[in-house]
């Protein structure tokens, strides 16, 4: 196979096997149809070892080594969906960006995509996966989500990919006015999925239903 044929896919990986989990999607209410067109688009088994590239377009998270998940399409969209409601953001931050799916799915809808992971060699096959996809100039660094990404706050959208227990302070303190933040709160065995909107100084909360996310793990324990 070269390059182009890897991409695109065949068998398991095919478009017509993404179009299946596309109308599915649809089936559970994802509605916005530019992040549709992504989970389309974007070829999710380039994101994991080819020993599970068969199992990519089932709607479930699955193991991508150093104790790590690949996200839920579902939730994927759910979460890119809730990010993109109220308008384009221009300034997003992306927190637990692993594999870089997410990163992949989110990337053309937003302005500028900044993008932290904890674990280096994650980081390292993402940018890799990413920059083989074309997607450039996406800033990413690794580093621990809970601070945020100080240096490059105030951000239109946070969106985070693993579970702490209480939302991070730091991450309320980056959003820019109007921002918005995505994040799964709560223990290990679920959590809600959450959307906070600042407005002045208040934080407006909504729920978007539970969820299972790996836990976003303190500064001290990485
Ligand atoms: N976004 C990925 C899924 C990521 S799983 C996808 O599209 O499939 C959650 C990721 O969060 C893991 O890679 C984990 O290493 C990372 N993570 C956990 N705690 C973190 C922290 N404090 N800072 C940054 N990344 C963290």
């Amino acid at each position: 196979m070269n390059a182009d044929q890897r991409i695109r896919g065949i068998g398991m990986t095919s478009a017509r096997t993404r179009d299946r989990l596309v109308k599915r999607l649809r089936e559970q209410g994802i509605i916005d149809e530019k992040v549709l067109a992504q989970v389309r688009n974007v070829p999710r088994h380039l994101f994991m070892d080819e020993a599970m590239a068969s199992r990519a377009y089932e709607d479930t998270a699955l193991p991508i080594g150093h104790g790590q998940t690949i996200s839920q399409p579902y939730v994927v969209a759910l979460m890119t969906q809730a990010l993109l409601e109220d308008g384009k953001p221009e300034k997003v931050l992306e927190i637990g960006s692993g594999c870089g799916y997410q990163t992949a799915i989110l990337a053309p809808l937003v302005g500028k995509l900044y993008a932290i992971e904890r674990l280096a060699p994650l980081q390292v096959r993402a940018r890799q996966t990413l920059a083989s996809l074309n997607l450039l100039g996406i800033r990413m660094r690794v580093g621990d989500g809970w601070q945020g990404w100080p240096s490059q706050a105030p951000f239109d959208g946070i969106l985070v990919a693993a579970a702490p227990e209480q939302i991070p302070e730091a991450l309320l303190d980056q959003l820019a006015e109007g921002g918005r933040l995505i994040i799964p709160v709560g223990g290990r065995a679920s959590q809600e999925l959450i959307k906070i909107t600042r407005k002045g100084s208040n934080f407006e909360k909504r729920s978007l239903g539970l969820v299972r996310f790996v836990p976003l793990v303190g500064g001290s324990e990485g």
